[in-house]
């Protein structure tokens, strides 16, 4: 337990895939001891977002390569697939892409071989107090004082169009594939299920119910498209990121994120099973965007498309990702305001090369993506996030670290 005066090292705000894979590498190369670092997150275990993801999507493989993942060393989730006996295909290609229980089983034995979920304190952080000697974080239970901070509070809300806001509003059957209240229980056996969205979500999610014998209909706002990256692999690495970080516009920088993400683009092998699926007449496609929709009773709803078209459903499933803006909440946006840290005009943070906002306070995930680039939110981002922070961290503690620098 840390005492009312005592002043942490380090405390990590949010832990997800980012919050946990950089208090693995905080304490692995002794930057900080385990006593003077700790993780806030509201839940019980880590890495709840990203499990309760991809499994309402019903994701199989990933999309990132089998190098992206918990553990420091880059070979480590292969060497820990020699050794688990799974009774599905590991890794898929292109790029030896792991299977999801393959992912998380590692994930968990990184978590308990570091004793990284001891570090955890189930609590919300409020705001933000930045000091001079050390920072004061308002958690919902305790005040904390600290004196560098991570922020890695993941990508924020899920994106509800308006026309989903107003039948959710009017009592219609409609959930969002990356919210907490989705649950596939709810969604009754012989019901008509409608999938909004056009990437990967929508396209695992219509894949996986339709496996599941309903009866689905996907309606993306375009053809579906194929592309095996979230961006182009030059993102992770020079090729790309070199012009991008000596850009000193920030609004080219983040036109530059916008037009790299590949939004509303699926993997091949997904693109193939899906096509499968409209062939067999296991799942109807439309391609358009909808406009409105009419709950014309409790169970049935007519979704208008901007073709003219209208198809009917009794429940729907929106998968639109997250909401476009700012992550972090309330927290982010006052400690912007009220320190009068460096903004872009789209908003997010200005970070500088080591993704630090201000004095000890470091930004990883979408907020610091002014700085990381395109793949700022996924594992390799953060990844690259540790990088930055633990070189400018081992500056000041004199700890040499010995991350796996690849030009990030
Ligand atoms: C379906 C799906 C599939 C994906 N597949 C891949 C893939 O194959 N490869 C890849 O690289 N990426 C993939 N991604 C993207 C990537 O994994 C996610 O963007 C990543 O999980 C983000 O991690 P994070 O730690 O930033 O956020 P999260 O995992 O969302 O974690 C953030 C944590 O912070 C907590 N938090 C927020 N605010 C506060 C606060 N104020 N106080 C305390 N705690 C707080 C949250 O409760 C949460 O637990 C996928 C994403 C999705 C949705």
């Amino acid at each position: 337990m840390i005492s009312r005066n005592s002043i942490l090292e380090w405390l990590i705000i949010g832990g997800g895939v980012h919050g946990t894979y950089l208090s693995n590498a905080l304490i692995r190369n002794r930057i900080t001891r385990r006593s003077d670092l700790r993780v806030l997150d509201p839940h019980d275990e880590p890495l709840r977002e990203w499990k309760k993801c991809t499994s309402n999507v019903g994701m199989k493989y990933l999309r990132s390569p089998k190098v992206h993942h918990l553990d420091l060393e880059p070979f480590s989730l292969k060497h820990f697939g020699v050794c688990e006996s799974c009774d599905e295909r590991l890794y898929i290609p292109p790029n030896d892409r792991p299977s999801l229980k393959l992912f998380n089983r590692h994930a968990e034995n990184v978590i308990d071989r570091n004793g990284l979920q001891n570090l955890r304190i189930k609590e919300v952080a409020l705001r933000i107090k930045p000091g001079r000697t050390f920072h004061t974080v308002f958690g919902s239970e305790h005040i904390y004082k600290t004196k560098n901070i991570v922020i890695a509070a993941g990508n924020g809300k899920p994106f509800w169009p308006e026309w989903a806001t107003f039948i959710r509003n009017e009592g219609a059957k409609i959930m969002h594939v990356l919210g907490d209240c989705f649950d596939k229980k709810r969604i009754p056996e012989q019901a008509v299920v409608a999938v909004v969205g056009g990437g990967m979500s929508a396209v695992q999610t219509a894949i996986s119910l339709a496996s599941e014998h309903r009866e689905v209909v996907l309606i993306s706002p375009h053809s579906i498209q194929i592309n095996n990256y979230d961006s182009d692999p030059g993102w992770m690495g020079p090729k790309y990121l070199q012009k991008f970080r000596m850009e000193p516009n920030y609004k080219r920088r983040r036109r530059w994120i916008n037009e790299a993400r590949n939004r509303g683009s699926v993997t091949q092998e997904l693109y193939r099973n899906f096509a499968l699926l409209r062939k067999n007449k296991q799942c109807r496609f439309y391609a358009g965007k909808v406009v409105s929709a009419d709950p014309v009773s409790s169970e049935m709803i007519l979704l208008h498309l901007d073709t003219a078209e209208v198809t009917a459903a009794n429940v729907i499933i929106l998968a639109t990702g997250f909401e476009q803006g700012l992550p972090g909440g309330a927290m982010i946006s006052e400690l912007a305001r009220d320190s009068g840290f460096r903004c872009a005009s789209c908003g997010f943070p200005i970070p500088d090369r080591y993704l630090r906002w201000w004095d000890g306070i470091y930004l990883s995930g979408s907020l610091g993506e002014l700085e990381t680039g395109p793949s700022a939110p996924n594992l390799i981002g953060a990844r690259m996030a540790a990088n930055k922070i633990l070189s400018a961290a081992s500056k000041t503690t004199d700890s040499s670290y010995k991350l796996y620098k690849n030009g990030y």
